[in-house]
């Protein structure tokens, strides 16, 4: 049975939340979080008295290296919009919130998006940690183990370079991973990867599958606060089967297609 958060602070039901493109001027984008519903998010954070954790503390406590605090929360972004720094950041910052970045590195520089320069600062500045995300955002899972590696290692080494610091966390495209791909990134040198799921990590949590929770536009604040609560469906069990059968409808829909950019998940 699924662990159940009965407000003790105990039970180990984690809140990963992610985003990904976070503007004060609305776009007809579904995975867009507009800076006000943002913020309202981050204040949610703030009021749950949750513990903020970045992802590399987070897996390195599902592995028994760390302890974990009772009421951990985690705030992620994938692809690396360059609205992160504008919008997502200022906020962030302010609350005290540190976050996790996953850059999908053939993506820096190009519209709409971080460039390394700002990546770099990003980094520097401070509770922001840079984690890879791919080259070029391919459903991995469809990938051979090789090509999978190499698309996870490749994003790994250039963020390396930008940054001048080891980069161990990692972001599947699209969330969509199977065994094949979680050993390719393990072979890539990762410590940890992130998947969505759509669902509450726990301490029990796969550290090369960790459940997250998407906010989308469609989000309502409501949703998020309840998520914040502990409550929703934790990550166990039957998302596996859900997952095989879906792999074999993107594969058909995806093969031998580019991938579009920029987009969801
Ligand atoms: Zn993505």
């Amino acid at each position: 049975m699924p662990p159940s958060d009965t407000g003790s602070g105990t039970s180990g039901l984690v809140p990963v939340l992610l985003y990904h493109s976070v503007s004060a001027t609305r776009r007809d984008d579904p995975w867009q979080v507009s800076a006000d519903d943002f913020r309202a998010d981050m204040t949610a954070v703030v009021a749950s008295g949750r513990t903020p954790l970045t992802a590399t503390r987070y897996a390195a406590a599902l592995r028994g290296e760390a302890e974990l605090p009772a009421r951990p929360v985690l705030i992620t972004f994938d692809d690396g919009f360059a609205d992160f720094a504008d919008e997502a950041l200022p906020i962030l910052t302010g609350l005290g919130l540190p976050a996790t970045l996953f850059v999908t590195t053939g993506w820096i520089g190009t519209t709409g998006m971080l460039s390394a320069a700002a990546i770099g600062d990003l980094a520097a500045a401070g509770p922001v940690e840079i984690g890879a995300h791919s080259v070029t955002h391919p459903h991995l899972d469809l990938l051979g183990r090789r090509a999978a590696r190499d698309e996870a290692g490749a994003s790994r080494g250039a963020l390396e370079d930008l940054l001048g610091r080891p980069v161990t966390a990692f972001a599947f495209p699209h969330g969509s991973h199977r065994r094949q791909t979680v050993a390719a990134v393990r072979a890539a040198g990762f410590a940890a990867a992130f998947a969505v799921k759509n669902a509450l990590s726990h301490r029990a949590d796969d550290p090369f599958a960790i459940a997250r929770y998407t906010v989308h536009a469609a989000s309502t604040r409501g949703q998020v606060a309840a998520v914040l609560a502990g409550d929703g469906p934790a990550a166990w069990g039957g998302e596996r089967l859900i997952t095989t059968a879906y792999r074999a409808v993107r594969f058909a829909r995806h093969r031998g297609r580019p991938v579009p950019h920029p987009f969801a998940v």
